[in-house]
């Protein structure tokens, strides 16, 4: 009952009502539960209604003017009723998502999330827990996710690990790390200017731009990177690696971190990681390693080899939240020597000492492993998932989109209209449309306009890549719920797109 209604229903009937709290102790629980119960459930039975039947909606939808220019109003001064802020919510937000539930999106390399990910995000609202630390079963949830993470990739059961944002943040963790452990001198305390020579890091071009942001954070900056040339199968080449290192020792450098890429984010190529831990072995670098979604080819017994090597990287960051499904945002790094992780952050402070019994308790603490005090519940949402799937089906999804990656770059061969840009080794296919040579339209300008009039069509998204210095149209398959038909019904998309384009140029 809305509040005014309330005052004549009073009014009217005479009755008295049960003493209100003063307002000096009210809170900002609801007035009536019962209320705030029947919008929870509405909303929550619609948002499963709209993902079951997904399939039948735009992949993605332009947002509105009118929409915009009320997503930029001011904040409320007065309360406002649930119902109606739900139904803001319900008209110009919900509507307008990236699209990454989609079969048909694929994107840059977004995660498809599940269900059972999505009720534990809202189970975890409900507990409010902050994991920072303390005896809580949250802090168990996650050390036993870590635990399981550490266990598939092959780390030791006493590794260190965080749950973070994403993958961004988890390099940001593991360079810090290695900083502090390779780099002579008192980092912490002094700063850079405690490091004898100027540290370098190397990664192939390939190499994702988080890495080069965690340089610039940690005060090494971005010239601090070498870029180490790739060959198109196999990644990194060693002996470019090798050699680079070489010299900027002999300038007097201090190299101290190589920086794996499984899974280039461009073509999803993987480095040859047992030759880069051998090569940081030989000349005591910390091995870093970036499995941001192709991490996830450890859940397949048949696709994990291409991992080789990942076991001995020091530090190993990937995400949850791509080929995991686990809803955004969800990223893990581990660290081999949690001894070493846990002296880069822990910060002794008398406000957080700990006791030997209650919430006070339960050393080690989250907070000591990473930047963050407090930190929500991020754990439930991957125990949950995970283990409504199980790792096994998870592995088959990962082995489902390279199957459909191949079947997509078959027709890609095949067709007179679109020509590979890349070898499609893994779940990314990337590609071309051909002009006629009589249409003199530029390469890059149509496949951009590809594939923006094919994201606009709300048929499907696609994204687009450089290669070679050159734009190309790119697929990235990290999507559970594509078919075949989906990848059909792309590629029609993409023909009658090239049509209109090369028809208007
Ligand atoms: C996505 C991605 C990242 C960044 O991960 P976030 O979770 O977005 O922070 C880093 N490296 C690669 C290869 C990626 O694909």
């Amino acid at each position: 009952m809305r509040p005014l209604l309330r005052v004549f229903v009073r009014r009217l009937t005479g009755c008295v009502q049960p003493p209100q709290p003063s307002s000096s102790e009210s809170t900002l629980d609801p007035d009536d539960w019962s209320e705030v119960r029947r919008s929870g459930h509405e909303l929550l039975d619609e948002l499963l209604d709209r993902l079951s039947s997904v399939r039948e909606q735009p992949a993605w939808s332009p947002i509105p003017p009118e929409v915009k220019e009320r997503l930029a109003t001011p904040a409320s001064r007065d309360p406002m009723a649930l119902t109606d802020v739900l139904e803001d919510f319900r008209r110009d937000i919900l509507p307008y998502a990236t699209g990454n539930t989609h079969p048909r999106f694929f994107g840059w390399v977004h995660g498809t999330g599940t269900v059972e990910g999505a009720i534990a995000e809202l189970a975890a609202g409900f507990m409010n827990c902050n994991v920072g630390g303390r005896e809580q079963a949250a802090v168990y949830v996650e050390r036993q996710v870590i635990g399981w993470m550490a266990d598939l990739f092959g780390f030791p059961s006493d590794c260190g690990g965080l749950l973070v944002s994403g993958t961004s943040m988890a390099t940001i963790v593991g360079l810090a790390v290695a900083r502090e452990s390779t780099a002579p001198g008192d980092i912490r305390r002094r700063g850079l200017e405690a490091a004898p020579a100027p540290l370098i890091a190397y990664a192939s071009t390939g190499a994702h731009v988080s890495i080069r942001k965690a340089l610039e954070l940690l005060g090494l900056g971005a010239g601090s990177l070498r870029q180490v040339p790739e060959r198109a199968a196999s990644g990194i080449d060693p002996r470019a690696l090798e050699a680079m290192i070489a010299a900027d020792r002999k300038a007097g450098l201090h190299p101290f971190c190589i920086v794996g890429t499984a899974g280039s984010v461009a073509t999803g190529v993987i480095d040859d990681l047992e030759v880069l831990a051998d090569v940081a072995e030989a000349g005591g670098l910390w091995l870093h390693v970036d499995a941001a979604f192709a991490g996830a080819l450890i859940l397949s017994e048949r696709l994990r080899s291409r991992l080789a090597g990942i076991e001995k990287a020091d530090s190993l960051a990937f995400d949850l939240h791509k080929w995991m499904h686990v809803p955004y945002d969800a990223g893990c790094v581990l660290v081999r020597d949690a001894a070493a992780h846990r002296a880069t952050f822990s910060a002794d402070r008398d406000y957080l000492s700990r006791f030997e019994r209650g919430p006070g308790s339960g050393d080690p603490w989250f907070t000591d492993y990473g930047p963050e005090l407090s930190r929500g519940f991020r754990a439930l949402k991957v125990w949950i998932s995970l283990r409504s799937h199980g790792l096994d089906r998870l592995g088959r999804m990962v082995e489902k989109n390279c199957a459909q990656a191949t079947w997509l770059a078959d027709r890609i061969e095949d067709s007179k209209s679109f020509r590979l840009a890349a070898p499609a080794s893994l779940n990314i296919v990337c590609f071309r449309a051909v002009a006629p040579a009589e249409i003199p339209i530029e390469s890059d300008e149509l496949n951009r306009e590809i594939v923006m009039r094919v994201q606009e069509s709300g048929v499907a998204v696609p994204s687009s890549a450089e290669i070679d210095g050159h734009l190309c149209i790119r697929v990235a398959i990290t999507n559970h719920r594509t078919r075949r038909e989906d990848l059909a019904l792309l590629l029609d998309a993409l023909e009658r797109a090239r049509e209109a384009v090369l028809a208007a140029g």
